[in-house]
């Protein structure tokens, strides 16, 4: 049998958070670099610290371990480097040709003492240096507001996600625990100004909430794609919103499964196979790859093991990836080269 070097298929990733797909050993060498304290001075400690080490954990647990790697991104050294690496590396390791990456930079400014517009403008010269050594990928930036901040602190990210759309910058989402207070609604006004500027919009939803939560989502943003969203499973009609509304759904089965919102490959089987029935479209995604230990070739791979899609309907899922992109193309070709 003959090992390739590289998947054989073209593959696009919506949904992933950067926090949490840079390798261990290069988030080790960006701390390094800017003379960071880290809680252990030895590599495996803190592979440990940066990883998921069991294989389910709570919810909780599951936001603890962002805050490391949140931390050791905050400047715009880092930002520069985490970009160039996770776009470059999606690339060589699994033919990820087509990338958003998503970030929260009010989590990246270590509260207010570094320059937010420095810490995104960083961000986009990672990926362009990144996009200049391998022109055949697109990416574009996903800028995060977060459920546990207040409104008028979100509306910051809003504002330079519209500030930066024409130089890379392709969309918002909102992600992040639950905290008290949060409505949905509240964020209505903020999505539509950034809908009206250009940008494209998605939401976490569908995840730890229920499907009602989710059908109120969908009611009260203007949505272009979901992330998540897989509780709609339980309810045809919610199924049949989503397929009216076509909104694509960025899953990702090892994140879930990990927490337990889907409990095992039977249920993950389940779950996709009344998605497609039901035809609502549907692509894979990481989420935390590096957390997770996992990749997007790895992902569709389950797919495969679990024995939920065959060959012709897994190619269908890379091709809805495809079809959802917020980047703005034309013939193909990334506009902001
Ligand atoms: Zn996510």
């Amino acid at each position: 049998m003959v090992t390739l070097s590289r998947p054989q298929k073209e593959l696009a990733e919506l949904h992933f958070h950067l926090g949490q797909s840079v390798e261990p050993h290069v988030l080790w060498s960006i701390a390094h670099e800017q003379g960071i304290k880290l809680p252990s001075k030895d590599y495996w400690e803190f592979f440990d610290l940066v990883t998921l080490n069991k294989e389910k954990v709570t919810w909780e647990d599951y936001h603890k371990l962002f805050h490391l790697t949140e931390l050791v991104q905050s400047s715009p050294v880092a930002m520069e480097r985490t970009l160039y690496e996770v776009i470059s590396g999606a690339y060589r390791v699994n033919n990820i040709t087509l990338q958003e990456p998503g970030f929260n930079p009010l989590y990246r400014n270590r509260e207010g003492e570094r320059d937010l517009d420095q810490i995104i403008l960083a961000a986009l010269r990672g990926m362009e240096r990144a996009l200049a050594e391998f022109p055949k990928v697109r990416a574009g930036l996903m800028l995060m507001l977060d459920r546990r901040l207040p409104k008028d602190v979100n509306a910051i990210i809003v504002r330079k996600a519209i500030k930066y759309r024409s130089r890379g910058v392709v969309g918002i989402d909102i992600a992040g625990p639950k905290k008290e207070g949060f409505k949905y609604e509240d964020y209505t006004d903020l999505y539509a100004e950034a809908r009206a500027s250009g940008l494209k919009t998605t939401v976490h939803t569908g995840e730890d909430g229920t499907a009602e939560e989710m059908d109120h989502v969908l009611d009260v943003l203007p949505l272009d794609r979901l992330n998540h969203g897989f509780r709609a499973y339980t309810d045809k009609k919610l199924m049949e919103k989503v397929r009216k509304k076509n909104l694509t759904m960025c899953l990702c089965p090892t994140s879930n499964l990990s927490v337990g919102f889907i409990k095992d490959g039977k249920h993950l089987k389940e779950v996709l196979q009344t998605l497609w029935k039901n035809e609502v479209k549907f692509c894979i995604n990481t989420d935390n790859p590096s957390m997770l230990r996992t990749n997007l070739t790895k992902e569709i791979e389950l797919l495969r093991t679990h024995e939920i899609f065959d060959e012709a309907q897994i190619d269908q899922i890379i091709a809805w990836a495809f079809e959802c992109t917020f980047i703005p193309t034309e013939h193909g070709k990334n506009l902001y080269l």
